[in-house]
């Protein structure tokens, strides 16, 4: 009897034993559970957080990004302008070249025909009845006048009656300064009182080549220097008036 409850105690002992290793078993299973899920626990929030700063790197990178965008943009905007302006400052600075060119253009004009005028000639002459060389008895209507240069000249006189031009002899005494040029217009005959000419047409030329004093001068202005046209380099017109005396000198 005393074996059969010892050996009833020694199983309930074991029992108890097996179950509280089993227990014991179980709570460290639930505890490596627990630690397992919490390793997991913190694992997932590593990886959250991870996340949140590769998401914050993301949003600054991207906020750099935009910076760096909007820095291109504006330098863009500032190339643009730059660019503008130096487009202006060379349409400006051709305007300026321009209307300096023009100045300069127009002032030189200026100075031509300034010169142009300086060198005509200035005609202030005198009528007169000259005696003929060849023929002394014989009076000449006679244009006298002195210029401080020589010219080449074409005089021409225009009939009172309108018909026509006839031209006429000019003759040339002086110095290499000064020359005194006659114009022959018309015999004058004892009883003539007017001239059948109303107009003395006198053309002016420089002198393009050494001829007898006539030292050659030329004239910069642009108008035509050979005698190719009808016009004169410069033109005089001389209105015919008979000297006063023309009763007075009559042939004998
Ligand atoms: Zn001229």
């Amino acid at each position: 009897m005393t074996n059969a409850l010892a050996i009833i105690a020694i199983v309930v002992s074991v029992v108890a034993l097996v179950g509280t290793w089993w227990q014991a078993r179980s709570e460290s299973r639930s505890a490596i559970a627990a630690e397992d899920s919490a390793v997991t626990s913190r694992e997932a929030a590593d990886h959250a957080r991870e996340a949140v700063e590769q998401s914050k790197r993301s949003a600054e990178s991207g906020e750099r990004n935009a910076i760096a965008a909007e820095e291109s943009v504006k330098h863009a905007d500032r190339s643009a302008k730059a660019a503008e302006s130096a487009t202006e400052i060379a349409r400006v600075s051709a305007d300026a070249s321009h209307v300096s060119a023009k100045a300069a253009a127009d002032l030189l004009r200026v100075e031509l025909d300034r010169e142009h005028n300086l060198l005509a000639p200035k005609v202030g002459g005198q009528w007169s009845l000259e005696p003929r060389s060849t023929s002394p008895h014989v009076k000449v209507l006679t244009y006298t006048f002195s210029l401080d240069r020589p010219y080449v000249i074409l005089a021409t006189a225009a009939a009172v009656n309108g018909n026509g031009q006839t031209v006429c002899s000019v003759s040339s005494t002086g110095s290499s300064t000064t020359s005194t040029y006659r114009v022959h217009v018309e015999d004058w005959a004892r009883d003539r009182e007017a001239s059948g000419y109303r107009k003395l047409i006198l053309r002016f030329w420089p002198p393009l080549a050494e001829e007898g004093r006539a030292r050659p001068w030329t004239c910069r202005c642009g108008v035509q220097l050979d005698q190719g046209d009808h016009a004169g380099h410069w033109d005089v017109d001389v209105d015919v008036v008979p000297p006063e005396s023309r009763r007075v000198v009559v042939m004998r």
